[in-house]
């Protein structure tokens, strides 16, 4: 039985009429960039979070960039994150001319770990940037007090917890800013790149509302230099359909991730752990799993897609090393990196295909 990571196309076959009507209205008008449907995905998304403003943007990469770059970075200002996240997280940071520190994750949940990030607080810390990963928030309130407290913005990377919500709080309600990517793979994806910025200031609003065309407050009049980050009418048409099957797609990813947690409960495996007051959105399923890398080519050659999030932690990466990181120094988010696999989810997958894989793990760890 073939089980791809997710089916993208099996979504596509029920949304198809809506969309193309859609895409023949924006080819017969030709107007593409930025625009009614864009303004309409801003609000939806602005709604969801209990916001007051949503800007579209290019991509998840561009919205962490501009959020940063909202924040008036001076030469040496800090910014803690997370090393274990996908690599948008980091390199943003660095391209705003801030400096990322690592904090090391939590070794149940992969998110970043509280108490190490406050240690990591110094003069130089403008603001915490912590990810949902793979569809788990952070604990709400005492990250909101760890930042009230030191006076930092807080960033939410919500690019995998569209959805998403702890403790009565959504996914972008959280911080100052919240940064979104539609990446076509996401809980909530586009027919190409895009992302969204939603904060509750008006005066980062404004900031960010400019910078996503060249930092012009008027046209070709510019008191800051910005870059172009504008969402397009095509993706922002494909995410309003979209927008409405959210709810059901995040609840039907949960069961499944449910069916996962009962099949794989007496295998060697360790199943994600969700918090008690998280509504966890399963952006990924992702198992930690002892001889990991014999695992992924079994299931491959079942036809099982199966991959790594993420192989190497970012203060390993090459173009990190000025910051002058050595292994073994962030251990946890070290150890996931040899031991976690992602096992296909999506909502459009079927239970028989979830028994499957679970089935094939079983005898992955019976035979050997
Ligand atoms: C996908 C992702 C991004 C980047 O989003 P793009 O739209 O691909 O630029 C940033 N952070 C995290 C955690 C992501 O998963």
């Amino acid at each position: 039985m073939k089980v791809p990571m997710l089916d993208l196309v099996g979504q596509y076959q029920t949304l198809r009429d809506e969309i193309m009507a859609e895409m023949n209205d924006i080819f017969n008008k030709q107007a593409f960039v930025l625009g009614a449907r864009v303004k309409k995905i801003e609000e939806e998304m602005a709604r969801l979070a209990g916001v007051p403003y949503g800007i579209g943007v290019s991509s998840g990469t561009d919205a962490l960039l501009l959020a940063v770059m909202a924040l008036d970075i001076q030469p040496g200002d800090e910014i803690i994150t997370t090393p274990y996240s996908f690599f948008a997280t980091a390199g943003s940071i660095v391209r705003a001319g801030a400096k990322p520190v690592f904090a090391d994750v939590d070794p149940d949940t992969f998110n970043m770990n509280l108490d190490h990030s406050a240690s990591l607080i110094s003069k130089k810390t403008k603001a915490l940037l912590p990810v949902h990963l793979f569809g788990q928030m952070i604990e709400p309130k005492p990250w909101q007090s760890l930042a009230e407290k030191h006076n930092l913005t807080l960033i939410e990377d919500a690019a995998q917890a569209v959805g998403a919500s702890r403790n009565g709080v959504v996914a972008g309600g959280l911080g100052d800013i919240a940064c979104f990517s539609f990446y076509p793979t996401k809980n909530l994806g586009g027919a190409g790149d895009s992302g969204m910025v939603l904060t509750k200031h008006a005066h980062l609003e404004k900031n960010i509302r400019e910078n996503r065309v060249h930092g012009g407050h008027d046209r070709y009049y510019h008191d800051r230099v910005g870059i172009n980050g504008r969402m397009d009418e095509i993706q922002a048409a494909v995410l309003v359909a979209k927008f409405k099957h959210l709810n059901a797609w995040n609840k039907r990813r949960r069961s499944l991730a449910a069916l996962y947690d009962q099949s794989l409960r007496n295998l060697p495996v360790q199943t994600p752990v969700a918090a008690k007051d998280a509504y966890h959105t399963y952006h990924q399923y992702v198992i930690k799993a002892p001889r990991r890398d014999e695992l992924m080519q079994f299931l491959r050659s079942k036809e099982i897609g199966c991959d790594v999030y993420y192989p190497v932690p970012l203060h390993l990466q090459k173009c990190f090393e000025f910051l002058g990181y050595r292994k073994g120094q962030l251990p946890v988010s070290e150890a996931l990196a040899k031991e976690t696999l992602a096992l296909p989810i999506s909502a459009e997958l079927t239970e028989a295909q979830i028994d499957y894989v679970a089935g094939m793990i079983s005898e992955f760890y019976a035979r050997s």
